[in-house]
């Protein structure tokens, strides 16, 4: 294995977070052993690695300079929304950092015109229904988690509920998708048009 590979020279809580502080100024880094726990398991039985830090981002900059430093330094980096899947993939990897998303939890806009919600990714899913539901819509996918679930958590699992038996589920629902690159590169899929190539500005746009 090479030098600075995370396999063979894990990162130290110290250093992640000293590194992470110097590259990010301003980002919420926890480094405590205390602080560390919660972040160590998701909702999988028996699957749980302590990371080396947690950030906590506002902003897709600050997603952009997390994943820019973890390319260049070589550390590992695992996302969570809210730490409810059940197929471990919000768990850490040894000597690596949790860039969890849920305090960006805003619904930017509903748009009642073109049937379309644009959020977040940390977006509370039952926020997301009641939002819909205020204008007078529908946003069918209801996994039973949804008052804890986020609407990222939701599109990388694809979850849906009962509802997806008549509706569909996610996948069925995500118009577009602003997203970060491992390199720390921001790119749009998507918009709030089933056939355009125009660029809309930041968030996910849901179809309702
Ligand atoms: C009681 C209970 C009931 C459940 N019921 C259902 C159900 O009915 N249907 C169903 O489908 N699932 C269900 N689940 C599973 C789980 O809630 C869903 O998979 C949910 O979508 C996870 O959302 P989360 O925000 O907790 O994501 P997390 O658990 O934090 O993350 C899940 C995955 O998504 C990735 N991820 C999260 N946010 C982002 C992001 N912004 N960008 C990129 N990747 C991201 C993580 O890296 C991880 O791989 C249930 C779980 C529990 C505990």
């Amino acid at each position: 294995m090479e030098a600075g590979d995370p396999h063979s020279d894990p990162m130290t809580s110290a250093n992640a977070a000293a590194s992470l502080r110097k590259t990010c100024p301003g980002l919420e880094i926890r480094d405590r052993p205390e602080e560390l726990i919660p972040y160590s398991f998701d909702g999988t039985a028996t699957l749980h690695q302590l990371p080396a830090a947690v950030v906590f981002a506002q902003t897709t900059q600050e997603v952009s300079s997390v994943l820019h430093w973890s390319s260049r330094e070589k550390v590992p980096v695992v996302t969570r929304g809210s730490g409810t899947g059940l197929s471990g993939g919000s768990v850490p990897v040894a000597g690596g950092v949790v860039l969890c998303l849920s305090k960006m939890d805003k619904i930017l806009e509903v748009d009642s015109a073109n049937l379309t919600l644009r959020a977040e990714s940390g977006a509370i899913t039952a926020a997301i229904t009641e939002a819909a539901e205020k204008a007078g819509l529908f946003y069918p996918p209801d996994p039973g988690s949804m008052k804890i679930s986020t609407i990222g958590g939701n599109v990388a699992e694809n979850s849906g509920g009962l509802r997806g038996l008549k509706y569909g589920v996610t996948r069925d629902y995500v118009m577009g998708l602003e997203v970060v690159l491992p390199g720390g590169e921001v790119i749009w899929t998507g918009n709030k048009c089933v056939k355009d190539v125009r660029l809309h500005p930041p968030g996910s746009f849901h179809r309702l």
